[in-house]
């Protein structure tokens, strides 16, 4: 390539521009922190690929980012001598969006400008942030490694299309040329960059450089103005702020590091900074956020912890720095041990890194223990103390996920799940809150699985705890029943569901109560051996029950076995699930059930009752038009 190229942006990133420079322009000076974080990022990927070749650094080795401008031109320039792009990087990285979940993020916007500005602040706009004060960017590039012919302009005026073509660059790295805007022009003064820099970037551990100002008497008779110099000076404190003593940093200046590492516009719920020593020696600063990100369901993506290696940045690493269940986590984690050309593969063996991660998971749970602590404590403010009612909101889901992955720390985790319960819409019961309210004689903590809360509330399986008065915990996420078939018990006090097994309310039926029933079970022997019969292809048994009051039938799954709603949500996923047929239950009380083994219809109505029974729990009938044609049957 030598003669210029016109090309298309992808239709993500035509869409992203038009939204950055038509919903930012509330909160503009932030196109300045996502310049110079790429710079940073651009320095740390030419120090790491130094590490095996240190001919890169050529003869700049020292790495720094420098801002200037020039106000006849209209121009602010950002200029860095990290790693720089080749044309093929030029093309690829500033015309497409990698990221994953792009494309469901862009379906997520609304077209509200307020709200889309919310979302894009966390999404992280980085690059094409600059067309909020520029109307034209010129990126000049060479690559670290290639020689000065290998140089590239990029240029765009940020609508459909930009141009590259080949320079020669003898330096190496990146210069961002920003085209100033008419409204923006207030951004070319020493003292604007100046405070944006400080109050955004003074944390980042490059030195920032800008040209030194002086006085200028003016001609005869005229006032004087300041005027650039060529001499330079470093405008930021150029030192990495968690190395820095937790007194010196103030709790701006955490969350501002906060924004910058997550590209989150809120500042987060909580955090925490540790110089651990011992066997294993790092530095931790870890923090919660405030909301979830759009792509928290995405598993795979790469988490929000850094891993770096005696302040050299080597690599976002999720899963060998924390465990996946605390993926929202953001933070830095900074070793000494480690070897600095340490692989992926190498850190998933390390026994240093193992330490690290099972620090670091203590240190988030201690953070929730204290959020949860506030939520209670007299005297805390009342921002404080919804703190981890928001948090639960936002990532108890996927805490949850903790129950099946962290057997060590589950006992912890247990205590930090929050549930609604058919005394609470709300979800902010704990099981110690159950626990202390459980009846006399009670001796489970008894829930209920299902895909919402009105179906939840709605259960006929609930029945008889409503009459009894007992509280029963409404769980309806959908990691809930897979999660809870980890924990059997809460400090002593077994977990039962209701929906699951023959119910048994031990001590809490009286005496009354368990003749009454025994005495059913017998007589309704002959029936429930003629239920058996007509249901053999669809229940796996039929039986008596006293969980019910005003519902004829339920099904209920067998002991061990895996709920129905469960197994519906499998299959809605796509994955196998062993056939085990449910138990239907039948209400020995109801006048359907008692006129069921006198009506001339009772194949009908005992698949109609089966049926119903799967309705209610928010099923579908296997033969939808045969349950039709009989409930028609019946009624005409
Ligand atoms: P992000 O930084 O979140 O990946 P950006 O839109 O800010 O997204 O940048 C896109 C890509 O362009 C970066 O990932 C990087 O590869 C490249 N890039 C941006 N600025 C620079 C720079 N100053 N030097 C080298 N590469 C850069």
């Amino acid at each position: 390539m030598t003669q210029k190229q016109t090309l298309s942006f992808q239709a993500e990133v035509a869409q992203l521009l038009h939204l950055v420079t038509h919903s930012l322009y509330s909160n503009k000076e932030i196109f300045l922190r996502e310049l110079i974080s790429n710079a940073s990022d651009a320095c740390d990927k030419l120090r790491f690929e130094a590490l095996n070749n240190t001919a890169l650094y050529e003869d700049a080795p020292n790495l720094e980012v420098r801002v200037d401008f020039d106000k006849q031109a209209r121009t602010l320039t950002i200029t860095d001598n990290g790693i720089g792009l080749s044309q093929q990087e030029a093309i690829d990285n500033l015309g497409t969006i990698a990221k994953s979940g792009t494309r469901e993020f862009m379906n997520r916007l609304s077209g509200d400008q307020k709200s889309d500005a919310q979302l894009i602040g966390q999404f992280g706009v980085g690059f094409y942030s600059g067309f909020i004060v520029a109307d034209k960017i010129t990126v000049e590039s060479r690559r670290a490694g290639l020689k000065p012919e290998e140089g590239v302009r990029w240029t765009s005026g940020g609508a459909g299309d930009f141009e590259v073509e080949t320079i020669t660059r003898p330096e190496r790295g990146t210069r961002v040329t920003l085209h100033v805007r008419e409204d923006a022009l207030d951004y070319l003064s020493t003292w604007k960059l100046k405070s944006i820099i400080g109050k955004y970037s003074d944390h980042i551990s490059l030195p920032i450089l800008m040209r030194k100002e002086e006085w200028k008497e003016g001609e005869e008779g005229k006032g004087g103005e300041m005027v650039l110099t060529d001499e330079w000076e470093t405008v930021n404190q150029a030192s990495a702020l968690w190395t820095r003593p937790k007194k010196d940093i103030s709790d701006e200046q955490y969350q501002e590091f906060y924004k910058q590492i997550s590209h989150d516009a809120e500042a987060p719920l909580a955090w925490s900074h540790n110089r651990v020593e011992g066997s294993t020696e790092y530095i931790q600063l870890l923090y919660i956020p405030a909301h979830a990100p759009f792509d928290l369901w995405n598993r795979e993506k790469a988490a929000g912890v850094k891993l770096y290696v005696k302040r050299v940045f080597i690599m976002d690493d999720a899963e060998s720095l924390l465990p996946i269940y605390l993926r929202f986590v953001k933070g830095v984690i900074d070793s000494s041990d480690l070897p600095l050309n340490v692989s992926r593969e190498l850190l998933q063996e390390s026994r240093d890194v193992k330490a690290i991660r099972e620090g670091s998971t203590k240190r988030v749970l201690g953070m929730l223990e204290d959020l949860a602590k506030l939520e209670k404590e007299e005297g805390a403010g009342e921002e404080d103390k919804a703190k981890y009612g928001k948090f639960h909101a936002e990532f108890g889901a996927v805490l949850k996920e903790g129950l099946g992955e962290d057997f060590g720390n589950r006992e912890r985790l247990a205590k930090l799940l929050r549930f609604a319960s058919t005394q609470s819409d709300a979800a902010d019961v704990s099981f110690a809150d159950y626990k202390a309210r459980m009846k006399e004689g009670q001796e489970a903590i008894y829930y209920i699985t299902a895909d919402s809360l009105a179906a939840a509330k709605n259960s006929p399986q609930l029945e008889v705890f409503r009459k009894k008065g007992i509280e029963v915990l409404l769980m309806t996420d959908r990691v809930d029943e897979w999660a809870l078939n980890y924990l059997h018990e809460f400090e002593g006090t077994p977990l039962q569901s209701v929906a699951k097994g023959a119910v048994d309310l031990g001590k809490l039926q009286d005496e009354a109560e368990k003749k009454a029933a025994e005495q059913a079970a017998e007589t309704f022997k002959p029936l429930l051996e003629k239920l058996r019969a007509a249901l053999k292809d669809k229940a796996q048994d039929v039986r008596v029950t006293t969980r019910l009051v005003d519902s004829p039938a339920c099904l209920v799954a067998s002991d061990g076995g895996m709920s129905t709603q469960l197994a519906r949500m499998l299959k809605q996923a796509g994955q196998k699930v062993p056939d085990t047929k449910p138990v239907l239950e039948v209400n020995a009380e109801h006048p359907l059930v008692k006129k069921l083994d006198t009506s001339p219809h009772f194949d009908d109505l005992a698949n109609i009752l089966f049926d119903q029974a799967l309705l209610a729990e928010g099923g579908v009938p296997e033969d939808p038009a045969a349950y039709v044609k009989r409930v028609n049957a019946l009624l005409v």
